[in-house]
């Protein structure tokens, strides 16, 4: 049976993977931080994208820009004028709402959430950019922006990076970062937050070959949940209809994941076209055009964009890979989470707490900690350890017993079989990285 939303955020508290912020205070409007383990797998998450990306290509470099951005640059990429969704008040409960996410209600007209209410106010448009000021003076010649998408440090950086790195288009700048909208109705634990990060690929390319490179990203990035574990079954690409097409965009597809509420993006593949360089060349002066020194050719890249969010990315990894089997009779929970991305790919655990184990355990924790992220727990009995490891994804747990210090060998068991295997403690480092097999 799949995982409920409410299990998911009683797992996620309980076990140390996210917090609503603020909570001492009765928490603060759908913000979240990240506990022990949830930093660890958020950053195994983003990692895996950089990897993919930037680590295994030739033809992408990273970037890192300012979240403080100058109004010129929302001004220039149309998301001051168009960076807006439809705002609607109840005017039965006077809470407001987003007008293209109202369900229907019992006579097919859109209700209020809150109250049922049908009667709404003329939708207007609302900005989503926090505003704010920079410097000791609040007038309207200090206003900036958080930024909104991390897209927009890309196009404004696309000449220095060109000047710096020789690339002939198709290339890529790629960059993970924090983002901020003033969502009008935030929701679904961290689907939907006002913070949020993004991991977003600006791929540069020959106009005549945006459709083929579109194409290729749509299938690439499914490809890459669906390594990471995703059964494809929960995923789908759903292209937009035209009126739900961004300003700047020619085409985008969805890559949608079945969350407990339905399916809802994991991440947009836009066709920006040369709108976002084109309209910075234009209000800065400056040229951003790609100049091929062997043909003598000048144009402007047409982009594509993967845009995908970490935070959706890791909430669907946990729910695809959380599972309730049996083990020797008994229930037990298990996240089958991908070795790359689970908080810990090791727990040590000396089977007692008795002195003579804890050198050797010790032991074998410093050999593994520089190979990957391992836990090290000597508490309670082991059977609930294991259970407390398979809860939180651990793949590989490595048991130091007394026969360990006969021997000199460990015992490595599998999360997913839990079957269990001794190895020699001089071959563990090599045993367990064949396992992980990454
Ligand atoms: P939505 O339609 O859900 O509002 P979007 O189409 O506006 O999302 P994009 O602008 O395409 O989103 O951003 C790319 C990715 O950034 C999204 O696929 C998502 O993973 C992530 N993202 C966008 N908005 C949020 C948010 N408010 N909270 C968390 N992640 C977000």
């Amino acid at each position: 049976m799949p995982v409920t939303m409410d299990e998911l955020v009683r797992l996620c508290k309980g076990r140390g993977f996210v917090y609503p912020s603020a909570e001492i205070y009765g928490g603060f409007r759908s913000t979240y931080d990240y506990g022990p383990l949830g930093v660890l797998m958020y950053r195994n998450v983003k990692d895996a994208w950089w990897r993919s990306m930037v680590q295994l290509r030739r033809e992408v470099v990273g970037l890192d820009a300012a979240v403080l951005s100058s109004p010129r640059i929302w001004e220039a990429s149309g998301h001051l004028a168009n960076f807006t969704d439809p705002l609607v008040d109840c005017r039965s409960c006077k809470q407001r709402f987003r007008a293209d996410h109202l369900e229907p209600g019992a006579d097919g007209r859109p209700a209020c959430p809150n109250c049922g209410g049908t009667d709404f106010t003329e939708a207007r448009p609302f900005n989503l950019m926090f505003k704010t000021y920079v410097g000791p003076v609040e007038d309207d010649a200090n206003v900036a922006y958080l930024r909104p998408e991390t897209a927009q440090g890309h196009f404004v950086n696309f000449a220095n990076v060109l000047q710096s790195e020789h690339l002939k288009p198709p290339f890529g700048t790629a960059q993970i970062g924090k983002s901020f909208r003033n969502e009008i109705t935030p929701g679904n634990f961290v689907f939907r937050t006002r913070e949020f990060e993004q991991m977003e690929l600006e791929y540069f390319v020959p106009p005549a070959e945006a459709g083929k490179w579109f194409e290729y990203w749509c299938n690439e990035r499914f490809e890459w949940y669906v390594r990471l574990g995703i059964p494809r079954e929960m995923l789908r690409l759903r292209p937009h209809t035209p009126e739900e097409l961004s300003h700047y965009s020619a085409g985008t597809a969805d890559i949608e994941f079945l969350f407990p509420w339905g399916w809802g993006e994991l991440e947009g593949i836009a066709n920006r076209t040369d709108y976002d360089l084109k309209a910075h060349a234009k209000a800065s002066g400056e040229t951003l055009e790609y100049f091929d020194p062997v043909s003598g050719e000048r144009y402007v890249p047409y982009v594509i964009e993967p845009a995908a969010g970490p935070a959706r990315t890791m909430m669907a990894f946990m729910i695809a890979a959380h599972t309730i089997d049996e083990v020797g009779g008994e229930e037990r929970t298990v996240l089958k989470l991908h070795p790359r991305i689970a908080p810990f790919q090791v727990a040590v655990l000396p089977l007692s707490k008795k002195d003579a184990l804890t050198p050797v355990a010790a032991e074998v924790l410093e050999l593994l900690q520089p190979v990957t992220m391992c836990d090290y727990d000597d508490t309670r009995s082991i059977g609930r350890r294991y259970r407390r490891q398979d809860e939180v994804g651990t793949p590989l747990c490595v048991t130091v017993d007394f026969g360990s210090l006969e021997d000199k060998a460990v015992t490595i068991r599998d999360r997913d079989t839990t079957e269990q295997e001794r190895v020699p403690i001089s071959r563990l480092v090599e045993a367990v990285s064949a396992r992980l097999a990454w």
